[in-house]
This record gives C-alpha cells, sequence and structure tokens, in this order.
C-alpha cells in the first residue's frame, strides 16, 4: 500500500473520520513490529485495529478466529469495503480450499481468516513456509485461557503453529474480557514478547441496564416488544427448552421471533440466523450458543429472560446491543430458580475433557464464584453500571444516571435486627447450611427440609415471620456480599460466620440497606424508556430534528433490496447509522456521498447512484 497512512484507509475503505479511543495507539504499536495485546470491550472496534496494520504491513496477516460465522462476516465486510480477504475453515469444500490457498499464494489476499485447528496441518504449514506472514492476530483471545469463560485448547495450537515457522511474525491479540486472570494467561500462553497493552474503558455509554425481579418474565417481555415493534433484539434464555417455549409464544401473538440453540439442525440454525441478520425476524430467541460473531449493529435490546451464568458472559451477551453507537437497552431477568439452574449447570459440566479431576474442581470453584458475583449483579441496589465495570476492575462513580438503579427511588432500611436473626440462625445451626434452608428457618416455613435439619428448633425459626421471603434473601445477599455473612464455593455451598458477623451482633454499627420504595408500575411499558421509541420509526441520536423520517424508512428499503439482490445481511451494505447521516445530509454528488458516516470508497462506488437517486427523489 505503498505510503498510505493509516488515516487515509480509515477513510478510504471503512468510511470513518477518526479513530476511537485505543485504535490509534495498537495501530501504531503493531506498525513499530512491538507484540500488542488490545482489551476492548464488544462493540468498541477491535477489528480495524489488526485490519489497518494488516494493509500497511508487508505480507500477509492470518487472523485466528474460534467460529466460521465470524469469520464469515468478518470476510464478508471486508470484501464489501474493497478489501481482499478470504477464510479457511471446515466449511470449505476441498476444492474450494485448495483454490483459497493458491490465491493466497499468488498475493491475492492481505487478510486471512484461519480457524486455530487448522494451522497445524502439513498443508496449511507448507503455505505458510512459503509466503511471507507479517502478524497473527489472535482474536477472542480469551479462548486460549483455561481459565476464561470459552477455553478452546485448539487455540493451544498456534503457538506450535508459530514455532515451526522460520521467523516470528508480530502478535497482536485482542479480547473483550478484562479481568487479571485472562489477561495474564494471555500474555503467558501466546509468549507476547513484551507487548505493548492496550485497555480502552470498559464502559458502553449507550447502553442502558436494567434488572427486573418478574413474576411473570414473558408478560413482561411482551410489553417491551410491543412498545417496540420496530425493533431488533435478542432474547437469551438458559435451556433450549425455554427457547422454544418463548419463541413459540411471541410468534402466537404475530411477533416475527425466530430461535436459536445447539438442539437444532445445521440448517436450520443457519436459516434462522440469517433471517435475523436480514432482519426478516427481527427478534432472535437463543440460547447463549448464538451470538459469538454476529456483528448486527442495530440490535436496539438485548433481554436475559434468564440470569447467565456470569459478568463476563452477560456482559458480552448484553454488549450485542448498541454496536452502532445508538441508545440501547439491557435487562436481565431475575428470577432466584434462575441461581439453581446455572449451579446444575456447573456441577455437571464435564465438557471440558483436557482438564484433570483436579483441574475440574478447580474450574468448578471458580465458576461458582463467578456465579454468585453475578447474582450480586442481578441483587444489589447500587449503580449496576459501575458493579460491572468495577468487576472489571475500574473505577467509576457509583452514579451513572443510565441505569433502573440509579433511576430507582430507594429508601434506606436498617436491617440490623433482621440480620442479628440470620447470623443467629448460621451460628446456632453451626454453619452447615445452605442459603436455602437459612432463609426458610427464619421465615418459619414448614417444609420437609426444617424438619430434617432440625431448624424446626432453631432459636431463630420463624423470628422473621413476618418478612416476605424475597425480602429475606434480599437481605441475605447484602450481608454476603458485604461480609457480614459468607457462603463456600463447594458442590453444596454452606453459609459461614465472617468476622463481621460477630461485629454485627455486638452491634457495633447499624447495617443500612438501600430497599426500592413502593411503587405502581406503569400498565404498559414505558415508551420513553429508550429515547428513541419517543420519536418516529428509526429514530435515534444523531441530529434528530434534522432527521428526514420518510427518506431513512425509503433508503432502509433500498438497503434491504440491495441485501437480497447481493444475499447480504442489509447491515454491511450499510449501518442504520449510515442510513441516518444520508437521511439528514442529503448527499447530491459523490463528493457528498463520501462524507457518510461509514462510507468508503468502494461502497461510494457501488451504491452511491442508487441511494442517491432515492435521496433526488427519482
Ligand atoms: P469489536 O470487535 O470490538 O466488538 P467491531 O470491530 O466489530 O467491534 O466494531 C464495531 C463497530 O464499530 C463496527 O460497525 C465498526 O465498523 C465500527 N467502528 C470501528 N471503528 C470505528 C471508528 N473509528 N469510527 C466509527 N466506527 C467505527
Ligand atoms: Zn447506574
Amino acid at each position: 500500500m505503498g505510503n498510505v497512512t493509516k488515516q487515509q484507509i480509515l477513510k478510504q475503505y471503512f468510511g470513518y473520520d477518526a479513530f476511537r479511543e485505543g485504535q490509534e495507539e495498537l495501530i501504531d504499536s503493531i506498525l513499530s513490529g512491538q507484540d500488542t495485546f488490545g482489551i476492548m470491550p464488544t462493540g468498541a472496534g477491535k477489528s480495524l485495529c489488526y485490519q489497518i496494520p494488516a494493509l500497511m504491513l508487508e505480507g500477509i496477516t492470518l487472523v485466528i478466529s474460534p467460529l466460521i460465522s465470524l469469520m464469515k462476516d468478518q470476510v464478508g465486510a471486508l470484501n464489501q469495503a474493497g478489501i481482499h480477504a478470504a477464510y479457511l475453515n471446515s466449511s470449505l469444500t476441498v476444492n474450494q480450499y485448495h483454490k483459497a490457498l493458491d490465491c493466497a499464494r499468488t498475493g491475492t489476499y492481505k487478510i486471512i481468516y484461519v480457524a486455530p485447528e487448522r494451522l497445524v496441518l502439513e498443508e496449511f504449514l507448507d503455505f505458510a513456509r512459503q509466503v511471507r506472514i507479517a502478524m497473527i492476530t489472535v482474536d477472542e483471545a480469551h479462548c486460549v485461557s483455561q481459565w476464561g469463560q470459552d477455553f478452546r485448547p485448539s487455540y493451544l495450537k498456534i503457538m506450535e503453529f508459530v514455532h515451526q515457522l522460520a521467523y516470528r511474525p508480530v502478535i497482536s491479540a485482542f479480547t473483550a474480557t478484562a479481568t487479571k486472570e485472562v489477561k495474564e494467561d494471555v500474555v503467558a500462553a501466546l509468549q507476547l514478547q513484551n507487548p505493548k497493552l492496550v485497555t480502552t474503558g470498559f464502559d458502553r455509554k449507550n447502553l442502558f441496564y436494567e434488572v427486573s425481579h418478574e413474576k411473570d418474565k414473558f408478560a413482561r417481555v411482551q410489553s417491551y416488544i410491543e412498545a417496540h415493534s420496530d425493533e431488533s433484539g435478542i432474547i437469551y434464555c438458559l435451556t433450549r427448552k425455554t427457547v422454544e417455549e418463548v419463541c413459540e409464544r411471541l410468534q402466537h401473538l404475530g411477533v416475527a421471533a425466530t430461535r436459536y440453540h445447539a438442539g437444532l439442525s445445521d440448517k436450520e440454525r443457519r436459516e434462522n440466523q440469517d433471517d435475523f441478520l436480514y432482519d426478516n425476524c427481527p427478534v432472535m430467541v437463543a440460547t447463549n450458543a448464538f451470538g459469538m460473531g454476529i456483528d448486527k449493529s442495530n440490535v436496539r435490546f438485548v433481554i436475559h429472560y434468564n440470569m447467565p451464568k456470569n459478568i463476563e458472559s452477560y456482559y458480552q451477551e448484553a454488549g450485542r446491543a448498541g454496536r452502532d453507537g445508538e441508545e440501547s437497552r439491557c435487562i436481565l431477568l431475575y428470577a432466584p430458580q434462575d441461581v439453581i439452574i446455572n449451579q446444575l449447570f456447573i456441577d455437571r459440566n464435564t465438557d471440558n475433557e483436557m482438564l484433570n479431576d483436579e483441574e475440574q474442581s478447580l474450574v468448578q470453584e471458580r465458576d461458582r464464584e463467578r456465579l454468585r458475583q453475578m447474582t450480586y449483579y442481578c441483587t444489589t441496589n447500587e449503580c449496576l453500571r459501575d458493579y460491572i465495570l468495577r468487576y472489571f476492575g475500574e473505577y467509576s462513580s457509583n452514579y451513572c444516571g443510565k441505569c433502573s438503579n440509579c433511576l430507582t427511588e430507594f429508601e434506606d432500611v436498617d436491617i440490623t435486627e433482621a440480620a442479628k436473626v440470620l447470623i443467629q440462625c448460621v451460628d446456632a445451626s453451626h454453619q452447615r447450611y445452605g442459603m436455602t434452608v437459612i432463609t426458610d428457618a427464619v421465615h418459619g416455613s414448614s417444609n420437609a427440609k426444617m424438619k430434617q435439619t432440625g431448624m424446626e428448633r432453631n432459636p431463630s425459626y420463624g423470628k422473621l415471620a413476618g418478612t416476605p421471603i424475597f425480602r429475606i434473601r434480599q437481605i441475605m445477599n447484602y450481608l454476603v456480599y458485604h461480609d457480614y455473612l459468607m457462603v463456600t464455593t463447594d458442590a453444596y455451598p454452606v453459609v459461614k460466620l465472617t468476622k463481621q458477623s460477630l461485629a454485627a451482633l455486638e452491634d457495633r454499627k447499624p447495617i443500612i440497606m438501600k430497599i426500592a420504595k413502593e411503587q405502581e408500575k406503569p400498565a404498559k411499558e414505558n415508551k420513553k424508556s429508550t429515547k428513541r421509541s419517543t420519536k418516529k420509526k428509526g429514530a435515534a441520536e444523531l441530529d434528530l430534528t434534522e432527521l428526514d423520517y420518510a427518506l431513512f424508512d425509503q433508503l432502509r428499503q433500498l438497503r434491504m433490496m440491495i441485501a437480497k439482490e447481493e444475499h447480504t445481511p442489509p447491515y454491511i451494505v450499510f449501518s442504520d447509522k449510515a442510513l441516518k447521516d444520508m437521511a439528514i445530509r442529503k448527499p447530491a454528488t459523490n463528493a457528498d456521498f463520501l462524507e457518510v458516516n461509514g462510507v468508503g470508497e468502494s461502497k461510494c462506488k457501488k451504491y452511491g447512484a442508487r441511494f442517491m437517486a432515492v435521496i433526488a427523489g427519482k
């Protein structure tokens, strides 16, 4: 690419005017030949950080990526932008594979996506030794970490591959997982040499976080979708069965919903995913099998029908909302039952055959601890954004003004007496029982467990009979979270006393907890809850007073038509943001068109005339 600068590439190919936080630093580091490790939240724009240097370096960049769908999407987007790229994975036939390798040998591609298990196959090694490999980029790098949430043993082949090359290319790695363990693991497992580490802020300012304890989860989903009927969103469920149920009930109501989980045939999964990407079915109901590599940019809401297993997963899944930077909502519908289902998953989790028994139980212990942190998120009354950011080691203010807790009116309640009862109950039963037994006991429940455990004779039995069980559980969670009690991480978690338990009994200071004021719920979903829905279809955060909605709709129709012609998802043609910008700017010449957000030269040439014709009213 001769002397083209990174800014020129950003504009010419990707159509953007400015780099986002962290991008320039990462690109410069790679270009200087240093190993580079970028940790940025989903949607922050990691791909450009290796794609731009890939175009500037002498030689080929190999991008290691865990999933076929991810590669396909990325390669599709690159080709749209006028950059020659290819992928090598098991979705290719032998012939296609050979053809791709031949083209790669003759220098057709600057960027090649490859599945990790391919790397060490003899044929691929032969190829790799014949060409110049400038860089190896490891996408979703947390997959190398045994303690990460999606460990992939095949990722360990990456270094095996590097060692078989005659020279060592620069290595860059990217992930959205920022915990300390994962960071250290990635640096060690990929043997990064004196890497430049760039971590950008993890805050996604356009996302609104909400946790809701609903008796009738489906009713909530229904009213939300009815109030946001023109929006695309994902509903995550913990089990396949729930996916089926929720999807069916939505379809029954006439919602264009589709489903995705590992129990469906490959064909159905592919079709449903496409229906979602192409906006034929704007609502996707899925298990966590869905989503890695889905960068549909106009996802306006992500609802978790159940609490997921940990904050890492939650942040990643919720982060699929609002990749285009527009206001979006992340709602978690919590019920205590979710904790139990997750616990079962952890206990049963034996899907990692690479681990021995000892490692296995260590992993389970970590999983239980993660689950606990997730549960606190659902029960805390503090700022939700702050909670997530602190989890990832970032400090922020404890008021964001943009989460359900910050917007709820709370009152301070003195829970000292209830706390004493709970602590005494744990003490008197010799710290042998779990949360449920303790809460049931102080509530004075009369189930069989109470007899079996002898709780009926515990001095605290029934002492909080007048307090609803959910409130007792809330108090219990508060006490654990604030170290007045602790819960073990074994298979049968047991509540234990801490140093602070004694302090509480000795009345050293009152324990104050924030509890939401009782309020009447609005009967219908509050349409003002996201800014967008107060406006007409498709409105969002650009300079909306100037947005011509009728034109925006026409542009969307044209985009859909082109997407169908080209068999590509609409958001790959243009993002919603690009269309809105077009509807505001109303470009009339190629030069104007190039000014639109997300329009590079290739897209201008390909689509400029058709979009400008619609804008001119032809
Ligand atoms: P990540 O991999 O970090 O989740 P992506 O690389 O998929 O995020 O980028 C998310 C979105 O942001 C994409 O639509 C991308 O085109 C866009 N984007 C990336 N960098 C910029 C930039 N500098 N200016 C505007 N948009 C950008
Ligand atoms: Zn907040």
